[in-house]
């Protein structure tokens, strides 16, 4: 008997555990849709012209490498706020924000989660049913019990407004609400204006806490269309948490660049709320990287680079909506008599396609394309090489 003989085998990780079926399948048209990243049209993850460039020029500065504050590059954590508010937003300068650079989207998830149970002793947050797979697993680890709100209708392939605003009624007051702000994981399926301002209705009576997700601002509509929801939570009055990613949208993925914002209710409350939050970054991993956020501030305040990122983000965009209207024309081609138009409906890098755990595994085994047991696939990993063999192969198990 050794020390760590009585430690357990992990549950297998079910997107690894896919990847590694897929490395191992030999047939040369094999694809994977279980991935969570953005490839180019020739089937690549793409590094951003605009990250290259601001890259050089900041290989040629050539800078010491010291230690940055617990809060991570000002330039970099300014730049957020403009992004996520807008630029002529009066929120930049009342005193009610704070920003801190934080190890991609997962790590603002957690530097919030952290702070919300240390300082105000929360312990039950709420999340969408489905969700993103770590949602549940990184609050359990912060100590928090962890239920769920109706959120996705497979019926409709849309939204469950009703059992939505049902679910988090009933939750106990003071709950935390994490919200996906756009372009849904896993489901693609989004709120509406008119439906953001229902559920931030029931949120503020019931005095809940919100707090947003958004990890894909920009593959939805538009930078600016895709923070709605952070923008009238904002306007709200109530206090919120933000979680942003630029994983996706920069295509930094191993950069783990993310950045935490809480609004607060008052101007007074803010230097406290940062005091606390730098003690939370301090004890997990005492202050961030360089590199990813330098480029991203780089870029994020260069007029230039803005313009070319934007411009490249939109490209991302276009080719997305383009495979899903290519999947809905060529899945109606091939005979598929029901309306699966809904991948069209459906933002951002996924759609639940409504394939059962059968026809995704019947895929992999008869077709070698790969996908998520609850069938989520990336619309991002398809392209003009490989969109026939998948329409063809989807139509098949849905006969
Ligand atoms: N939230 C959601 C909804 C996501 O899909 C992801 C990434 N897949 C994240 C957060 C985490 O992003 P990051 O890779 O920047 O940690």
């Amino acid at each position: 008997m050794s020390l760590f003989s009585a430690v357990e085998l992990a549950p297998r990780d079910p997107i690894l555990g896919l990847n590694e079926a897929f490395n191992a399948d030999t047939r040369p048209n094999k694809v994977n849709l279980g991935v969570g990243v953005y490839y180019d049209e020739a089937g690549k993850v793409p590094l951003l012209k605009a990250v290259a460039a601001a890259e050089e020029a900041l290989v040629a500065e050539h800078a010491a490498r010291t230690y940055l504050p617990m809060e991570g590059i000002a330039a970099y954590d300014a730049a957020v706020q403009r992004l996520l508010f807008g630029q002529d937003s009066p929120l930049l300068d009342s005193g009610r924000l704070v920003t801190a650079q934080s190890l991609g989207g997962t790590g603002a998830l957690k530097l919030g989660a952290d702070f919300l149970h240390r300082q105000l002793g929360k312990s039950l947050v709420a999340i969408s049913d489905p969700s993103w797979e770590n949602h549940r697993a990184l609050f359990e680890a912060a100590g928090y019990e962890v239920v769920t709100y109706p959120y996705y209708d497979p019926a409709t392939h849309g939204l469950n407004l009703d059992g939505m605003l049902a679910g988090i009624e009933a939750l106990p007051e003071g709950s935390v609400v994490l919200l996906h702000a756009c372009c849904h994981n896993p489901t693609g399926v989004d709120l509406s204006l008119a439906d953001w301002a229902r559920v931030i209705d029931v949120i503020q009576r019931r005095q809940h806490v919100p707090f947003l997700d958004i990890a894909y601002q920009g593959f939805g509509e538009n930078l600016q269309d895709d923070a709605v929801a952070v923008r009238l939570f904002a306007e709200s009055g109530l206090p919120l948490l933000i979680a942003s990613s630029f994983s996706k949208s920069f295509s930094l993925y191993g950069e783990r660049v993310g950045a935490l914002t809480i609004l607060t209710g008052e101007r007074d409350e803010t230097a406290p709320v940062l005091s606390q939050l730098k003690r939370v970054i301090r004890t997990n991993y005492s202050n961030p990287p360089i590199h990813g956020a330098k480029v991203v501030a780089r870029v994020l305040n260069d007029a230039h680079l803005y313009a070319l990122w934007e411009d490249e983000l939109a490209g991302m965009r276009v080719r997305i909506k383009a495979m899903r209207q290519a999947m809905v024309e060529q899945l109606q081609a091939a005979g598929v008599s029901r309306d699966m138009g809904f991948i069209q409906r459906q933002r951002g890098m996924f759609s639940y396609s409504g394939l059962s755990a059968d026809q995704v595994a019947r895929l992999a085994s008869e077709y070698g394309i790969y996908a998520v047991s609850s069938g989520r696939i990336c619309v991002a990993a398809l392209n003009q090489g490989n969109i026939a063999a998948v329409t063809t192969a989807i139509a098949a198990v849905l006969r």
